[in-house]
């Protein structure tokens, strides 16, 4: 009987794609993030509200993953920020060779921070290392509270969690206690940041720690 596991072949290469990419980002002390999200859960807009807010401060670009449009890079672009499309024609995750691909098109002389925005998924994003130093993931309270429990994976790799649309929450029927144990039950240490990208609340808060992220990084602590 023949067995092809395949998964864990692209895994393994992914790894290894991973790991040429983190040699540059660590050679030069960029720090990485990887944006992650179902569809609709605000991870443009927060990036968005991340770039306002970091620009002037870190020399910033951003690898954008969508399946087909360039909706996303495009508003990146208006905000004056180096930005590279990755186009994954239908398919659900972004890889490190693709990233690799991008970063071959992206200066990192000059860079402290690199962005990276999955395609809106929440299962396999959970599998494909890129070159991150932290996964973060944004979720909004529009999603529903019982998301931790439905997609562990992801809730235990992340490094932070963006509770989105917070402003909302007083329209659904989110618990937010139930949410905060169900979080911290998968993942005791993740930095939880309520924030709603139209009344700006949260945001500075969120920003606030990521640029020490950066400093880190940069300064090789
Ligand atoms: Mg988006
Ligand atoms: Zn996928």
């Amino acid at each position: 009987m023949k067995n092809i596991v395949i998964e864990k072949s692209i895994l393994k290469n992914n790894d290894e794609s991973a790991a040429r990419n983190r040699n540059i980002l660590n050679d030069k002390g960029i720090y990485a993030i990887n944006l992650i999200g179902s569809p609709g859960a605000g991870k443009t807009s927060v990036l968005e509200q991340i770039i306002c807010n970091i620009k002037e401060k870190s020399h910033m670009a951003v690898i954008e993953g969508d399946l087909y449009t360039t909706k996303d890079a495009e508003k990146i672009e208006r905000q004056g920020v180096n930005v590279v499309q990755l186009n994954t024609e239908g398919a659900c995750h972004l890889d490190a060779t693709m990233v690799g691909q991008a970063l071959e098109n992206i200066d990192t002389d000059d860079l402290d921070f690199l962005v990276i925005e999955n395609v809106g998924n929440l299962v396999c994003p959970a599998e494909f290392d890129l070159c991150e130093d932290s996964k973060v993931l944004v979720m909004s309270v529009t999603e529903g509270h019982d998301k931790p429990l439905k997609y562990p994976a992801m809730f235990q790799k992340a490094e932070t969690l963006i509770l989105n649309k917070i402003d909302l929450i007083k329209y659904t029927n989110f618990d937010i206690d139930e949410f905060y144990k169900d979080v911290r039950s998968l993942n005791f240490n993740i930095h939880i940041f309520e924030i709603s990208c139209t009344t700006g609340e949260g945001v500075q808060e969120l920003c606030n720690y990521l640029q020490e992220k950066i400093a880190r990084k940069k300064s090789g602590r």
